[in-house]
């Protein structure tokens, strides 16, 4: 079963490494989708099924946290879930995240290995229940 992911870092070098990391990680990607602030990153939901979203914290317009706030805020975007790709990882920030609703936390650099058990994690069960 391939994913569709959207890749959410006002970085493109950053989107880009999440792209190739995902491929070296060997997770089979449908579609994939990038956004450079969390209000594209909801314009981008609102006209595409995803099954997961990799997010920054901060970027300009509107922060990763906002964006999660948001998708939490709306019946629909509250079922998919978020991976926070982020520097910042204080286990107070961690345990913030998890409180939000966050599904993983991913601390900046990261390894094939790391995500693909985020992936696995995240999405395994989903995976068997189709
Ligand atoms: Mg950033």
């Amino acid at each position: 079963m391939a994913y569709n992911i959207l890749s959410v870092d006002d970085s493109q070098t950053v989107r880009a490494v999440i792209r190739k990391t995902l491929d070296l990680a060997g997770i089979e990607v449908g579609e994939i989708h990038e956004a450079g602030n969390g209000q594209e990153a909801l314009d981008v939901l609102g006209k595409h099924w995803l099954d997961l979203v990799f997010a920054d914290i901060n970027m300009p317009v509107m922060t990763g946290l906002e964006l999660v706030d948001r998708m939490s805020a709306d019946g629909l975007l509250k079922t998919v879930p978020v991976v926070i790709v982020s520097t910042e990882g204080s286990s107070t920030r961690v345990e913030q995240l998890k409180a939000k609703g966050v599904s993983a936390y991913v601390r900046k650099p990261f390894t094939p290995e790391i995500i693909r058990s985020v992936v696995e994690e995240v999405l395994g069960g989903r995976q068997h229940e189709a």
